[in-house]
């Protein structure tokens, strides 16, 4: 199978870019496997004009037909999910189980939006003045922009395009130049649809540089990133001079608390794997394990058993369970995490190093004994090294998992519903997870509190994001 070609996707039309380019690399092996060009910035002003006359178009076409343009793209995509996600592990390394699952969620959330989009209600709001007519109705925000990280090239990609199309807006989208190719795919998908142009655009280039340029036009009303928490914040000023609207799906640092009257087989099952999905480089990752002192043990000892019986691997490689990192760069964090974990006291009881020397591969890793003062218990490891650390008490431990400026997942193990309840109250996150780790689906709302951003993608919030609220009034008529 070939990598996809990639281009730029402005009003329409796919443009190979004026604005030089960069190499694409496998970070399986370290081979150039395309190139994304770069949008000059005579093509970021097209993409600003297009996106004004798609927004027109796209605004006045019923909900429903936009539903059914946005079907009708899922079918295309669901047709071409092995290619695709051949691509996609191409250029981000995941095993190519894991980048069908993702295209399948991202094909739901797709349909989920397109569905909603026919429900974005309105409402009658009774006078005071006799014989008025109160309407408080939603319409569609304008023109958006987004940014996306590389992690998740089809979902952090769809629930931009999904949730702007399913409210009737235009987009301007810049996915990761590093894993372009997945993005392009959806373009395609859209276009051929039948989605008019200009609604979708698609550009690439420098992020500083687009990210300046295109947020530095009052055009776009709205601002959707996902990306690192400096980054997001960096964004939230450039969009500021124009008022913006915002949402930021930013960094978390995932506490896991195991309690000891949990099942800690069923526990380890549950989130030890997940540790490891995506080499650990996901938002809502468990990336600190608190564990109760009398399961203490008998958890890092499991944990570090499944960690080294881990398959790591090309993700094209048939029976590979986790991939390699996306870039060199990540390597010498993990490196850096670890190193410094050592020598605060820490013991790593499985793996610890790189692998090989071809491809960014880092070993599954588990760290015991790791001390709050360790910077990976409070910066976000985004790989696969998972620290754990011994708790007393329920307090101690709610102070511990609050204690940071992330907060966006928590995940609790615990067989006691007074425990379960009280957790699901106190913890500082956007999403928790009670004895299971899914806290992603099309219809359900995600996101953080404090660093971790605000805002929502999927549910009726994710739709409401992209639509402004407008109270009308009238007598007389
Ligand atoms: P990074 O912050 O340099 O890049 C993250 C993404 O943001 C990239 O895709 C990049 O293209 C984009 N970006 C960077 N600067 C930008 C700018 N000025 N304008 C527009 N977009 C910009 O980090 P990295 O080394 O690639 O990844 C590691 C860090 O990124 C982790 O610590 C993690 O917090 C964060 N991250 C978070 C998510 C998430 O889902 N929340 C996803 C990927 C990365």
């Amino acid at each position: 199978m070939t990598y996809e070609t990639i281009e730029l996707l402005i009003n329409g039309e796919w443009r190979k870019g004026d604005g030089g380019g960069e190499d694409i690399v496998n970070p399986a092996n370290e081979q150039v496997i395309g190139y994304t060009p770069h949008a000059s910035a005579a093509e970021l002003d097209m993409s600003l004009e297009a996106s004004v006359a798609g927004f027109e178009t796209w605004r006045a076409t019923p909900p429903i037909k936009r539903q059914a343009v946005m079907e009708k793209a899922a079918r295309i995509l669901e047709a071409d999910v092995d290619r695709i996600a051949h691509n996609l592990t191409m250029e981000m390394g995941k095993p190519v189980g894991e980048a069908k699952l993702e295209l399948g969620f991202a094909i739901d959330v797709l349909r989920w939006y397109g569905e909603e989009g026919k429900r974005a209600y309105g409402r009658i709001i009774p006078p005071r003045i006799p014989g008025a007519r109160q309407m408080m109705v939603k319409e569609p925000v304008g023109v958006c922009s987004a940014f996306v990280a590389w992690n998740f090239p089809a979902v952090n990609v769809m629930r931009k395009v999904a949730g702007a199309l399913g409210a009737g807006c235009s987009l301007i989208l810049k996915p990761s130049e590093e894993t372009p190719a997945t993005a392009v795919a959806i373009g395609r998908a859209m276009q051929e649809a039948g989605l008019p142009d200009g609604v979708l655009n698609i550009v690439f280039g420098v992020p500083d540089t687009v990210s300046r340029h295109i947020l530095g036009s009052y055009i776009p009303r709205k601002l959707s990133f996902t990306g690192s928490v400096p980054v997001g914040k960096h964004l939230q000023k450039l969009a500021a001079d124009t008022l913006k609207r915002c949402t930021m799906e930013l960094g978390g640092h995932s506490p896991v608390i195991v309690f000891d009257d949990s099942d800690i087989d069923k526990a380890l099952d549950s989130i030890g794997s997940n540790k490891f999905r995506n080499a650990g480089q996901v938002c809502i990752s468990p990336t600190r394990f608190y564990v109760q002192e009398n399961v203490y043990s008998k958890f890092v000892d499991g944990f570090t058993e499944r960690a080294k019986a881990v398959k790591v691997g090309d993700g094209l490689e048939e029976g590979t369970q986790m991939g390699p990192l996306i870039a060199a760069r990540r390597l010498d964090v993990m490196e850096g995490f670890v190193a410094d974990a050592r020598d605060k006291g820490a013991e790593v009881t499985a793996g610890g190093a790189r692998m090989g020397n071809q491809g960014f591969f880092w070993e599954p890793t588990v760290m015991k004994d790791v001390p709050d003062e360790a910077r990976i218990m409070s910066e976000e490891p985004f790989g696969p090294v998972a620290p754990v650390q011994a708790f007393k008490t329920m307090d101690e431990v709610i102070e511990k998992s609050n204690g940071l400026s992330f907060g966006l997942a928590s995940y609790v193990y615990t067989s006691d519903g007074a425990k379960a309840k009280t957790m699901g109250e106190q913890l500082n996150a956007g999403l928790v997870g009670v004895n299971h780790p899914f806290v992603s689906m099309p219809e359900t709302p995600f996101g953080g509190v404090n660093e971790s951003g605000y805002g929502s993608e999927g549910g009726i919030e994710g739709l409401d994001a992209f639509l402004r609220t407008k109270f009308v009034t009238e007598t007389g008529v």
